[in-house]
């Protein structure tokens, strides 16, 4: 089967390798077919590292996927605790904790230290023809949603779980600041949630654009302005309730924590290429701030399933890319150029 592997900073290669042993009891065996690329893959396919994790043998990226059941191992039951069958489509929640230790055992699977990620290494990731995976991280998608849309629900379940950090209250304000597939996700989910006014705010204009149709009331492009100031003006030097950090965790942190009014929360989704956090300490304990950082995600999937088929979240409107896997390494190329118009981009798996 062809198997896409990282050997290096931008470095990918495709080759033939055996197919995946039969499932053990509890996994199954997935005709992977979508993939989709995510901030998180180019900090690694840029540097060969992500945060403290160092990409040591060449491994196969992709943590936001889904395909077909192919074969089922003795009590593979999906995560809903529902028998898995053959030639089902799920998609794939790619944290896979222990669901015994002490955080587990808490509600907090997100935060298990002997949790294992499809796509981060050591862990291969979907980049490739079939795969084993746990059973219970398997989430059968409604017919209400196509092959593209199965990958975006990872990435609709990260803005979730931002959102559920938020507490974001009827009428209050928001600043997301960051408007690629998670600032987007997010901004829509804070319109739901009944966030009154949303200030989004990117350095590229046609994420700019995008903001607003997904739900910003107040876009700005960051070069154009002092968003911090742009910011108090708008809100008569109050600054907002909530400030959702959904970039890359650089300067926009402090941006983020400039915009929160006192007593306000901000939230860090992003993840910084030198894995630093750069906030002034003053501005933060003045306004006495409530700091959230946000991991990954937890018990979104069927969340995030229903606001998909219902269509309340357009997913499939964030794909603008799709290549097939034989094209992964071009695709990696242009998505870590961010070219004009790129949003989320789609690998498709079977020949
Ligand atoms: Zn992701
Ligand atoms: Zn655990």
């Amino acid at each position: 089967m062809q198997v896409a592997r990282l050997h290096g900073a931008k470095d990918i290669r495709i080759a033939e390798e055996p197919p995946p042993p039969p499932p053990a009891p509890g996994e199954i065996t997935l005709r992977v077919k979508t993939v989709g690329i995510c901030g998180s893959d180019l900090h690694m396919y840029e540097t060969g590292r992500i945060g403290y994790t160092v990409a040591r043998q060449p491994f196969v990226l992709g943590h936001e996927f889904m395909g077909e059941v192919a074969a089922v191992g003795a009590g593979a039951l999906d995560g809903q605790h529902q028998p898995l069958q053959a030639g089902q489509r799920v998609a794939v929640e790619p944290a896979v904790p222990c669901w015994r230790c002490e955080l587990c055992e808490h509600g907090h699977p997100n935060l298990c230290p002997n949790h294992y990620f499809y796509g981060l290494y050591p862990q291969d990731g979907a980049l490739r023809e079939r795969m084993t995976v746990s059973a219970r991280n398997c989430f059968p998608m409604p017919d209400a949603l196509g092959d593209e849309t199965g990958p975006l629900l990872e990435t609709l379940g990260v803005a979730l779980h931002a959102i559920d950090l938020s507490k974001i209250r009827l009428a209050s304000t928001v600043a997301v600041l960051g408007a690629g597939p998670v600032g987007l996700l997010i901004t829509r989910l804070a319109r739901l949630a009944g966030a009154a006014r949303i200030f989004a705010f990117d350095k590229f204009a046609w994420r700019v654009r995008l903001a607003k149709a997904w739900g910003a009331t107040h876009v700005y492009n960051v070069d154009d302005c002092e968003p911090a100031a742009v910011l108090r003006d708008l809100t008569g030097g109050r600054g907002v309730d909530v400030a959702i950090e959904a970039a890359w965790a650089d300067h926009s942190v402090q941006q983020a924590a400039d915009m929160a009014r006192p007593g306000g929360r901000l939230v860090l989704v992003g993840i910084p290429p030198d894995d630093r956090l750069r906030l002034q300490h003053s501005v933060a304990r003045r306004k006495g701030l409530t700091i959230l950082m946000s991991r990954r995600m937890k018990h979104t999937y069927p969340r995030a399933i229903k606001l998909a088929a219902a269509g309340t979240v357009k997913l499939a409107e964030l794909v603008s890319h799709r290549y097939a896997l034989s094209e992964v390494a071009r695709a990696y190329a242009r998505n870590a150029a961010y070219e004009e118009g790129i949003n989320k981009v789609i690998v498709r798996v079977p020949r």
